[in-house]
């Protein structure tokens, strides 16, 4: 083999880009340069639609129940039916693990209002656009998170429902963006003074031993992560609070931390250049992350 094909083989491998991947669209499996959907779709017109994205660890899904729990909730605050049986979902998942020989990563999969001529009304009889994909990562041995990685804060621009996991997701991607110009992994998104969540996470300080995170409202995304630990550090005695907490409380706690679907618990060292805990993962995450990823390779 030409050495090129074989460097480019393995950074394509480390990018999380499987080659032909195995695509889902609308109840048939195609690799992916076939998988296509309308330029009227109301998805790409007007972010119509709803999403989930669940880890995969061994090959198995983590979590699957409640990131289903969340959708139902979704589909149902924008005024959507199920675009196929509970069941039927969850052999897309299965299978898009199976055919793309998925062992860590996650599946990714979005629900739209469907394609139909451009009018911000719901149409009538239109059915729904289902895609899923897999993307490959490394979520268990995770190299940022033996060193901890560093958020910047910015102002939360996003809209007022952001209990919804809406496919709306234009102010995350400026926000991520911002941190990637910084240098930085994540954005914590500030409003009225008070850190709301990260672009793609839900954000926790640490101070005297004590977890503190801000509750679930619409101000957030209810994290199927964050639920997660709340039942473990519970099991394992760890005490946490719910409540908002400004930037000056995160620079000055003792650790800080995040946690999705893509990351599990993620230690965090630095935050708008001021260092957490001498900047080292500190052993409450330590021990958080551990136990949040001894139960997803159960
Ligand atoms: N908040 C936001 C805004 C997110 O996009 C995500 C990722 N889906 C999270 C929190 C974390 O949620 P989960 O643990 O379910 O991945």
């Amino acid at each position: 083999m030409d050495p090129r094909v074989k460097i480019w083989f393995v950074g394509a491998i480390n990018e999380g880009i499987a080659m032909s991947r195995t695509v889902y669209v609308n109840g048939a499996y195609m690799p992916e340069a076939e998988g296509k959907v309308s330029i009227f779709d109301r998805g790409f017109l007007f972010a119509d639609g709803v999403y989930e994205v669940t880890a995969v660890v061994g090959g198995k899904l983590v979590d699957y129940e409640p990131h289903m729990e969340r959708l139902e909730r979704s589909l149902k605050e924008i005024e959507m039916d199920w675009p196929c049986s509970r069941e039927e979902l969850k052999a897309m998942h299965m299978e898009l693990i199976r055919r793309n020989k998925l062992d860590q990563g996650w599946v990714y999969m979005q629900i739209t209002r469907g394609s139909a001529d451009r009018d911000f009304k719901f149409p009538k009889d239109t059915k729904p656009t289902l895609i899923g994909f897999t993307q490959v990562k490394n979520l268990v041995d995770n190299a940022d998170a033996r060193t901890g990685v560093k958020v910047i804060t910015v102002p939360d621009l996003r809209w007022m429902r952001r209990d919804i996991k809406s496919v709306m997701l234009l102010a995350p991607v400026l926000g991520k963006q911002a941190a990637a110009k910084a240098g930085a992994f994540e954005a914590w998104m500030v409003e009225n003074g008070k850190v709301t969540e990260g672009t793609s996470s839900n954000a926790y300080i640490v101070k005297d031993g004590k977890v503190i995170t801000r509750p679930v409202s619409n101000s957030i995304l209810a994290g199927v992560t964050r639920r997660g630990l709340f039942k473990l550090a519970r099991e394992h005695g760890v005490e946490i609070e719910e409540r908002a907490f400004t930037p000056e409380e995160a620079y000055a706690a003792d650790e800080a931390f995040l946690t999705s679907s893509s990351n599990f618990v993620m230690p965090i060292v630095e935050i708008d250049g001021k260092r957490i805990g001498g900047g080292q993962p500190g052993p409450v995450t330590r021990e958080l992350r551990e136990i949040v990823l001894a139960e997803a390779m159960r």
